[in-house]
């Protein structure tokens, strides 16, 4: 059998975590067994889609890597062909046309016995003759088709959750197609699934009560169903369902604070997912290699963002750098730090400066923040940098002391600065650890920060020079 899946998200708000890890999962079932994806937007309730949520969640999708072999289908090009599939369901007596009002219903409902969420449609319009239908239909009252649940119960194998059986007692005739001639999201859902001839539906847990409904569907069409894996709920840290309270944002909104699309594909695959071990860090080939929907699990996973920064932490540490720097260019253009000679003649230069930086940064916004450190023209000193290591006032000469011997010096590179700082610490007969601690703060304003002689290297030779001599006025008035 050949796979195909779709990703059918609905375009009322922004791609989040939830759909995004429906998204990559379905994507992974695909890759993994050379089939297809559909990209299918849901859009059949006019009234809460939105053309720029469609876009929103196409980029979002796109950012992420998850390319898609057929679509983007707009369901609600379709409306016709599931009405035709409602025809045929009232032409084989599955479902019938149902006249009662939505006053009328409301007032039953409020009239049955138990609470008005307990009631079900109570069939009124099941038994009417062909004579009366046609007579409503004359007189011009609107109506809907509902689907006749028959007796007995439903049951499919879910592959994640394992057996399930709803009876058919406890479901509702419910509306294929409303009275204004909508089709309804379980009529679509199904006509279309049939159409694009899906094979496996992976989709939240909180579809796993519409399931029973949908195989009713394609029972009554002669149809044979997909599989059918639901997959657990997102959780916030206090275990109640995942909501922007917990930190949890839009897909886009986590491209734009610095994530990598890696870092952030990698954590969604693990939350809900593993491959059996504690193995943590997957590339988007192991995870296809490792994907299976039995490595799905049943409970619900918990969504941890500081787990998110480390796994983005991890990427941006082990890109090579020539990726690294195409994917800070935006974060560095948007901090205002991008200079035109970083896409020409100081693109290596660039490329080394992160190679050099990025073991402290977890965020490609931080990071392009701290490019400006080694290629602007100032230098932001920290307070506590300033009182740790320039509390010696020797420094005050010591600092321009060091800026001379390192303007002289005829190579600048790391062994020359090495031997040059450590060569005038033994004749001021002090550690070297006073000047490399003092030359940190003076170069770059913190007390943490990589190699000095590499910083010195990057930095070059006459930014280097000019912030010791600096940093004279610094000691001075401290
Ligand atoms: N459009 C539905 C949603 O966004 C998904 C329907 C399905 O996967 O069956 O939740």
């Amino acid at each position: 059998m050949s796979v195909r899946v779709r990703f059918a998200p609905s375009p009322t708000g922004h791609l989040h975590v939830g759909g995004a890890r429906t998204a990559l999962f379905n994507w992974l079932l695909a890759r993994k067994a050379g089939g297809t994806l559909i990209l299918r937007i849901e859009d059949t309730d006019r009234e809460r889609s939105a053309d720029a949520m469609t876009r929103d969640i196409i980029e979002a999708v796109e950012w992420m890597g998850l390319d898609w072999n057929e679509g983007p289908i707009r369901q609600s090009e379709r409306l016709d062909r599931h009405r035709a599939v409602a025809d045929a369901l009232l032409e084989s007596r599955h479902a019938y046309r149902c006249f009662c009002s939505p006053e009328e219903l409301a007032q039953r409902r409020r009239a049955g016995s138990g609470t008005p969420d307990e009631w079900k449609y109570d069939r009124r319009c099941l038994s009417l003759s062909e004579d009366a239908i046609a007579a409503r239909t004359a007189a011009g009252r609107p109506a809907a088709v509902r689907f006749h649940v028959p007796e007995g119960s439903v049951g499919f194998t879910d592959a994640v959750f394992g057996p399930i059986r709803k009876s058919g007692e406890e479901l509702e005739d419910f509306v294929l197609v409303r009275s204004t001639g909508q089709p309804t999201y379980l009529l679509s859902v199904v006509a279309d699934d049939l159409d694009m001839a899906v094979s496996h539906v992976v989709r939240g847990a909180d579809h796993i009560a519409n399931t029973p409904k949908q195989l009713l569907l394609y029972r009554a069409l002669g149809r044979t169903p997909p599989v059918f894996a639901h997959v657990p709920l997102i959780l916030g840290s206090d275990r109640t369902r995942l909501s922007k309270r917990h930190g949890a944002a839009a897909v886009l909104a986590y491209r734009d604070a610095g994530i990598l699309p890696e870092a952030l594909v990698n954590f969604l695959a693990l939350l809900g997912w593993s491959d059996g071990t504690d193995r943590e860090i997957f590339d988007r080939a192991s995870l296809v290699d490792a994907f299976s929907l039995d490595g799905i699990s049943r409970s619900n996973a918990v969504f941890d963002a500081d787990k998110l920064s480390w796994f983005n932490g991890r990427y941006i540490h082990s890109l090579p750098p020539a990726d690294l720097a195409v994917r800070v260019a935006p974060a560095m253009k948007s901090a205002g730090v991008w200079e035109d000679r970083f896409e020409g003649p100081d693109r290596d230069w660039l490329e080394q400066v992160l190679a050099l930086i990025r073991p402290r940064f977890r965020s490609l916004d931080a990071l392009a923040a701290e490019v400006e450190t080694y290629a602007g023209e100032r230098v932001e000193y920290e307070p506590a940098a300033i009182e740790k290591f320039f509390n010696d006032p020797r420094l005050a000469d010591y600092l321009p002391a060091l800026a001379e011997r390192l303007n002289d010096l005829e190579r600048f590179d790391l062994e020359s600065t090495e031997s040059a700082l450590r060569t005038l610490a033994g004749e001021l007969g002090v550690r070297a650890g006073l000047l490399i601690n003092a030359s940190r703060v003076a170069l770059t304003g913190q007390s943490v920060a990589p190699g000095i002689f590499d910083v010195m290297v990057m930095l070059g030779r006459a930014k280097t020079v000019g912030r010791l001599r600096v940093s004279k006025v610094l000691l001075s008035s401290s």
